[in-house]
């Protein structure tokens, strides 16, 4: 064979194999966050008043159909199952997780109310998924050792190999989780543990996931404009941050990413919350520039009129919800109107909450309750047991604590900052604000608050422990923790009454 000819063929070899390994390849990454255990469908008033939204038994469905469609596809979940539905508070999160044995997920984080029952439990419970956890920067309190051993994962797809990785926001975990659920562990800087992670993963992996749970919290509200703005922030710097991310899936504030956000060559996305989506990231990666070249993102809302009920799914969540039942549906009182929810304004709701709380105790002069807390509407007429925990869901217990009035200040300064959604009060207190201002106006059984008084403050103790960033709780001259649940103290509450008539108005004004 002549030079010429050898060159010729290597020439022609050269050219196969370059067309071998220059391939694009499609790969479908579905995804959910903030879950919060809506197993069963409702109406979402703000999709609409009369179709029934999400329910898992029709996200299992829909998740397989498009993972028939997209034979390429990965499942990931952000975190935050726990916590919504009484299912989940009276199973201490085990009906969930159960229950997402059967939607397919291929990955998931963890969130911050894994913890609402502690961190003990979270590891029982999640000791129980069928699918991978992942979480690499939540410690046993100065050690080395992960309180969930699994930092990563690397799944195949069409001769992909995909890493994920799973983390927890370190601002989000101190931020909103119960300080006495996480007694022993603490969470490190995700940056630092991206970086160490991507390092670990780049050399084995094609493409890099980051399952996260950060940022600003999901807003807790059923009415109101003046809600606190909240968005994907946190993300888009973190990518910023830390290059060699492909895609952030993240959870946390219940935002959904209609189009995806690009930061940094980063795609990030994110669902609305609590079961309602799911949101499907189709990518094309280049094989040759080792890259994605293109992606679209979309949010799927769950019709219970357009999917059939998934049969394995539908035999779980009933089995769990036959188990609850006996104690959910013990009735407490009835009430004349619905009772709903608001982060940025006054609420029947946290009226409800706020006034149950200061009758708890003759002592109190404040009642006051995070509106993060309320989770769930009540409708009008009946009132059971389930309903409550379902409005309340946390094992949080009414707190008293004696602060002075400049304290107090302080309190109420936070909430007027609309970090966190701003606090419920008391029928006797009154207060103004202008959003991401301070407060004004602070009154207690119509008189002005004082500097130099003592006054007796109740709340849950999720915000006297300075929960939701209410950190001058710590400095508090007096704390009592009565042990006595805020569901049980507002069941005591209404107890006694035959209808309960909302009350709503005056206790909170919002200036513009
Ligand atoms: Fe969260």
């Amino acid at each position: 064979m002549s030079i010429l000819n050898k060159i010729a063929n290597i020439i022609i070899i050269l050219s196969i194999s370059y067309q071998a390994t220059s391939e694009v390849k499609e790969l479908t990454i579905l995804h959910t966050n903030d879950l919060h255990a809506h197993l069963f469908p409702r109406i979402a008033p703000w999709i609409s008043e009369s179709r029934k939204i999400g329910g898992f038994a029709n996200l299992a469905t829909l998740v397989k159909q498009e993972k028939r469609l997209n034979p390429n596809n990965i499942l990931i979940d952000a975190g935050d199952y726990f916590s919504g539905p009484y299912i989940s508070t009276l199973t201490k999160g085990e009906a969930v997780i159960k229950s997402m044995n059967f939607l397919g997920i291929d990955a998931a984080c963890i969130g911050n109310h894994e913890f609402d029952h502690g961190w003990d439990n979270m590891l029982i419970q999640i000791e129980k998924a069928n699918f991978p956890i992942l979480n690499g920067n939540l410690f046993f309190e100065g050690t080395d050792q992960l309180v969930w051993d699994n930092p990563y994962i690397i799944l195949e797809r069409d001769d992909l190999k995909i890493g994920i990785i799973g983390l927890h926001g370190k601002f989000a975990f101190y931020d909103t989780i119960n300080f006495k659920m996480t007694e022993g562990i603490e969470a490190r800087d995700e940056e630092e543990y991206l970086r160490k992670y991507i390092k670990e993963l780049k050399p084995k992996t094609d493409i890099i996931i980051l399952a996260v749970h950060q940022g600003m919290p999901g807003r807790q509200s059923s009415i109101g404009l003046t809600d606190v703005e909240r968005n994907l922030y946190k993300d888009i710097l973190l990518a910023r941050n830390v290059p060699g991310v492909d895609i952030i899936v993240t959870g946390h504030a219940h935002q959904g990413t209609e189009k995806a956000l690009v930061s940094n060559g980063t795609i990030i996305v994110s669902t609305n919350a609590t079961a309602t989506e799911l949101g499907k990231l189709q990518i094309k990666y280049d094989t040759e520039k080792e890259m994605i070249i293109s992606h679209s993102n979309q949010l799927i809302t769950i019709f219970d009129d357009e999917l059939e009920d998934d049969k394995d799914m539908l035999r779980e969540i009933n089995y769990w919800q036959d188990e609850v039942d006996v104690i959910a549906s013990l009735p407490v009182t009835s009430t004349a109107e619905k009772l709903v929810r608001a982060y940025g304004e006054e609420s029947n709701m946290g009226n409800l909450f706020a006034d149950a709380i200061k009758a708890f105790d003759e002592r109190i002069d404040i009642a006051l309750v995070n509106s993060g807390a309320l989770r769930q509407d009540i409708e009008a007429g009946l009132v059971t047991k389930g309903d409550l925990i379902s409005a309340f869901p946390f094992p949080n217990t009414v707190v008293i604590t004696k602060l002075k009035g400049s304290q107090v200040k302080k309190i109420f300064d936070h909430a007027a900052g609309m970090t966190n959604g701003i606090l419920q009060v008391s029928e006797n207190v009154k207060y103004s604000f202008r959003p991401g201002n301070t407060a004004k106006n602070i009154a207690i059984n119509g008189e002005l608050l004082s500097d130099n008084q003592e006054y007796w403050v109740a709340a849950p103790n999720f915000v006297t422990q300075g929960g939701d960033g209410y950190l001058e709780f710590n400095n508090s001259l007096e704390y009592i923790d009565s042990g006595v649940l805020v569901v049980d103290a507002t069941e005591i509450f209404l107890k006694g009454i035959d209808i309960y008539q909302p009350k709503y108005g005056g206790r909170i004004k919002v200036l513009n």
